[in-house]
């Protein structure tokens, strides 16, 4: 089914959240690449359906924010935009799945990222009768991460932010508002988003696979109005095998 006959298909418009997805739990991996959109999705899809949205790089924040010990050794990792230690991240995500509203169901973001990760994962859930149901993969062709994560550039002058795909400017590299030159950050910059599809491609995509193994893998495009694709992920968790 293609992304305008969805947006326009009439059960769209009668779409009832709650009902709309089967009883019982629902533990459900949300992966995908650095510009997919998961985040937002996660978050909006874990409201719509009424579970827990537990997100790693959230669980890391918040520790840094609190500015623990812990906290401090998330920071140093983040800032460097390498991949905090398994152990690390294992025990964090673990203790938090542990919590009341996220023993039956959530939605994962952001973890598993590695194929240690995702078989310990399993380990720690499969001993305790939690296994995971679905992993839905988010795909966006390289060269739409790519736009999306380097197309974003700033006004020297006012701070304006633009974006190529989503928000040009009038005139290319000059602000609309007070006709400042136009730059990019280190982190919006080319290099840095290949550099980070590249970890990416390393880490995670043997990740992906495990699961594709394990059947229990559903892929959905990203690259569609983002109602249509928060529609389709609900609607994949609905199917999701019993
Ligand atoms: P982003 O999508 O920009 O990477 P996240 O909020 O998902 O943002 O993660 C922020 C940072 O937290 C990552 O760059 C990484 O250093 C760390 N992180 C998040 N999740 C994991 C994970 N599962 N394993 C290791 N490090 C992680
Ligand atoms: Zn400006």
């Amino acid at each position: 089914m293609d992304a305008v006959q969805m947006a326009t298909s009439p059960w769209t418009w009668q779409i009832a959240p709650a009902p709309l997805v089967r009883g019982g739990p629902m533990r459900v991996v949300l992966m995908g690449p650095p510009g997919a959109g998961k985040g937002t999705q996660a978050k909006t899809v874990a409201d719509m359906v009424g579970v827990a949205h537990v997100a790693s790089g959230d669980l890391f924040r918040e520790s840094v924010k609190r500015g623990d010990e812990l906290g401090r050794r998330f920071k140093e990792y983040m800032d460097r935009g390498v991949l905090v230690p398994d152990d690390l991240t294992v025990q964090v995500v673990m203790e938090r799945l542990a919590r009341d509203d996220s023993r039956d169901s959530f939605i994962l973001d952001g973890f598993p990222r590695s194929l240690g990760q995702a078989e310990a994962l399993d380990d720690v859930l499969g001993a305790d009768g939690r296994a995971i149901d679905l992993v839905i993969n988010l795909t966006v062709p390289e060269e739409t991460l790519l736009a999306r994560l380097a197309g974003r550039w700033l006004c020297r002058a006012c701070h304006t932010s633009y974006h190529t795909l989503y928000s040009p400017p009038i005139v290319e590299g000059v602000c609309d508002r007070c006709g400042g030159e136009l730059y990019q950050r280190i982190d919006d910059r080319e290099d840095t988003a290949r550099h980070r599809l590249e970890i990416y491609r390393e880490e995670t995509t043997p990740a992906v696979d495990y699961y594709r193994d394990r059947g229990i893998l559903c892929e959905v495009p990203g690259d569609r109005p983002r109602d249509v694709v928060t529609r389709t992920l609900t609607e994949a968790i609905r199917q999701r095998p019993a």
